[in-house]
């Protein structure tokens, strides 16, 4: 372990400044909470952010269980990572369906046998202007980007609190904190899922901690499930200063690997040349 220039070994003591003090007293001040061994699911990782946070968290020794739509993005990126030595699994899961949303937890515990992170990532952002009155998509992403996040706390939460542990981790983004042109709708699911994460915290109690992460443009297929054209046609500033996934994934690491009494609640990360 690195304990900075100060301190060397001798056996299982430490010298500092000075004195000697035993290495287990060390450990519960300082050691960070290892990403290896913990079972972390996440929502939509069959592409973007997903795909990127669970190859990252399973390069550093996490056995990750991925969830989404789409079986052949799925078996590719399981098959990636364990041909890479990770551990992986998926069910094919509709964030939309509570109950397959309970089966990807369940089938969680079932390869790995606990469920230690949850990572509600499954999101869409068909933007548009209100005028033009694309109700399914207003309903698509209430029923994707937040009832879907709600039923992924529910799936973990009950087995959180028997465990005495966990982390939940809710992707909303910086609009969810400001609402840029033609966002209202998925604005108002970000904020949602601000909010959410906000009450969880308050609710979750000293064993349970929560994230929330605001990313800015980031290079995944977000965009290209806009259907309104002037809107799409609209979204090539922030693609062109979009950055990689791996960002995202970064921080979502970051804030699992803090000692178990630091809970980083909120991450925004933004590309440095994006303005809004
Ligand atoms: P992608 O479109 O690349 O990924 C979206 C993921 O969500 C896919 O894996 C998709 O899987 C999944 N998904 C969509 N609908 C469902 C559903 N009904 N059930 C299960 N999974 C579903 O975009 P991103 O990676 O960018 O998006 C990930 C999250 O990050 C979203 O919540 C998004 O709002 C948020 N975000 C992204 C930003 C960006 O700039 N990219 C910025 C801020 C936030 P499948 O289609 O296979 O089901």
């Amino acid at each position: 372990m690195f304990v900075g220039g100060m301190l060397s070994s001798s056996g299982d003591r430490f010298w500092k400044s000075g004195s000697f003090f035993v290495l287990e007293g060390f450990r519960a001040l300082t050691e960070m909470t290892e990403v290896e061994d913990k079972v972390v699911v996440v929502t939509g990782g069959s592409s973007g952010l997903g795909e990127a946070t669970a190859k990252l968290l399973a390069e550093r020794g996490a056995k990750v269980m991925l969830g989404a739509r789409r079986e052949e993005n799925l078996q590719r990126i399981v098959s990636d990572i364990k041909e890479d030595g990770g551990a992986a699994a998926y069910r094919v899961t509709d964030v939309t369906d509570r109950d397959q949303v309970e089966n990807l937890v369940a089938g969680a515990v079932e390869e790995f046998g606990r469920v230690d992170v949850l990572v509600n990532n499954a999101g869409l952002m068909p933007l548009s202007p209100l005028d033009a009155l694309k109700v399914d998509e207003w309903e698509q992403m209430v029923d994707v980007n937040i009832k879907g996040v709600l039923y992924g706390i529910a799936a973990v939460l009950p087995r959180m609190r028997e465990q005495h542990d966990g982390q939940i981790i809710n992707l909303s983004s910086v609009a969810g904190h400001v609402v840029p042109p033609n966002s209202a709708v998925y604005s108002g699911t970000k904020f949602a899922v601000w909010a959410i994460s906000e009450g969880l915290r308050q609710e979750a109690g000293d064993e349970i901690r929560t994230t929330t992460i605001s990313p800015g443009a980031v290079e995944s297929e977000l965009t290209s499930k806009i259907t309104h054209e002037e809107t799409a046609r609209g979204t090539s500033a922030l693609e062109d200063m979009a950055v990689d996934a791996s960002a995202v994934a970064r921080a979502i690491a970051y804030a699992i690997e803090q000692p178990k009494d630091v809970d980083t609640n909120e991450i925004i990360l933004r590309p440095t040349a994006q303005a809004l």
